[in-house]
């Protein structure tokens, strides 16, 4: 397991599975779709807190950890780029982030809210295919590396034609279809298939 000291930037990916990107009435996107939640939104903690008077959707997520600062040009570079993987809820207000979507605005704030990257902060060197979500004991979200459009090679390597890659960044690298509420009191279960899982409550 590796220790994380400090998170750096947090890259996000949009519409990586072409399920999730039909349950939102979105196309498949021909390159990846790159978007940011504030560094302070980090949330290593066993509890979510969802606004009062919001709807908060989970996004269950691998979550890649960045090892070393520089800027790989292909896949095989943006391979020794990776130190870690873990898996991650990108939390979201959706009825905001319809409201921004529909005047052309960014979705910042549906994205960026305090506590809203949630992430299992015990990443693995390793990283296995499988991932799921169950709320409440019931699955909501299951996710195979194969049914990624976009590979965490093809991410990092379109993040570097923006900025450089910095140690302690980590790319939440999009969701599967099954995307919905929270509520106060919702028992969450996320993890790797047959590995053990990271318990939250939302509160
Ligand atoms: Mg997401």
């Amino acid at each position: 397991m590796i220790e994380i000291k400090k998170i750096e930037n947090i890259y996000c990916v949009g519409r990586n599975f072409e399920g999730h990107a039909k349950e939102l009435g979105n196309k498949v996107p021909s390159s990846p779709l790159i978007f940011q939640k504030s560094n302070s939104t980090i949330n290593f903690s066993e509890k979510i807190q969802v606004p009062k008077n919001k709807t908060i959707e989970h996004e269950l997520e691998i979550v890649v950890l960045i090892g070393k600062d520089g800027v790989p040009k292909n896949s095989n570079e943006a391979q020794s780029f990776i130190s870690g993987f873990s898996i991650g809820l990108d939390l979201t207000d959706r009825a905001l982030q319809g409201e921004l979507k529909k005047k052309g605005f960014p979705w910042f704030a549906a994205k960026s809210f305090k506590g809203s990257a949630v992430v299992d902060k015990n990443f693995q060197l390793e990283c296995p295919k499988e991932f799921y979500l169950n709320v409440n004991q019931e699955l909501r979200q299951r996710g195979n590396l194969k049914d990624m459009i976009f590979s965490f090679e093809d991410i990092l390597v379109h993040i570097s034609k923006i900025v450089e890659l910095k140690k302690g960044d980590i790319v939440f690298t999009g969701t599967p279809e099954g995307v919905g509420p929270l509520e106060s009191g919702d028992q969450v279960e996320m993890g790797f298939t047959n590995h053990p899982p990271k318990k939250l409550i939302v509160i």
